[in-house]
């Protein structure tokens, strides 16, 4: 977001409740590459230990880290992989571009969120406009990925997180959807 535009930045208090609000936390094949490196498992080891792939809400299959009882990787309320967490816990709760006014009515389900002790103003949080296209275009390659592949398969998902790694070193590409984002963020706040 543009500093002219003041956003307010979000200071998370670590209460650890959208960690254990959720049945399932989605991971990209780049997040299942970070994390099983940083956990020192094979990638097929973290992704039958600690995952699945599920068809979501949307209607398509992602895979996810499975949460029947909170994360398996929070610990007293903090992430136990805070360096290697998913890409979509690095965004939360930012990615909304929603004005904080709204946004505030979406996170009334986590009562202890700091979100809440916002005031009210009609700019989205601060974000790293960057860092979210860089999810979109995880999560894209992700989605397409299960769109094709019933399961975790490691040759297939080495050769599919490789070329996901190559399109995020483009940093045109970034730039352009960064741009795509901050006027997404600013319509949502003229509405
Ligand atoms: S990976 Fe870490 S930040 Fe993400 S849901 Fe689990 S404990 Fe929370
Ligand atoms: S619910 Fe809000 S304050 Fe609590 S850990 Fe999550 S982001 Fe931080």
């Amino acid at each position: 977001m543009p500093e002219a535009r003041n956003e307010p930045k979000f200071e998370c208090e670590c209460c650890g409740l959208c960690c254990r609000r959720d049945p399932y936390y989605a991971v990209s094949l780049l997040d299942i590459r970070n994390i099983s490196m940083g956990l020192g498992l094979r990638p097929e080891e973290f992704f039958r230990q600690y995952c699945d792939v599920v068809t979501t809400p949307g209607g398509f299959r992602y895979s996810v880290i499975l949460a029947p009882d909170g994360c398996p990787f929070l610990k007293n309320a903090l992430c136990g992989i805070h360096l290697v967490k998913p890409i979509g816990c690095w965004v939360f709760p930012e990615s909304s571009l929603l004005p904080v006014r709204d946004l505030k009515k979406h996170v009334n389900a986590i009562p202890t969120c700091a979100i809440l002790k916002m005031p009210d103003v009609d700019l989205p949080l601060a974000a790293d406009l960057e860092l979210l296209a860089a999810r979109d275009i995880q999560f894209e390659h992700t989605k397409q990925y299960f769109a094709q592949h019933d399961s975790f398969e490691e040759r297939p998902w080495r050769e599919a997180t490789d070329r996901l790694a190559e399109k995020l070193r483009d940093a045109a590409e970034i730039t352009r959807r960064a741009e795509a984002i901050r006027a997404r963020a600013e319509a949502l706040t003229s509405r």
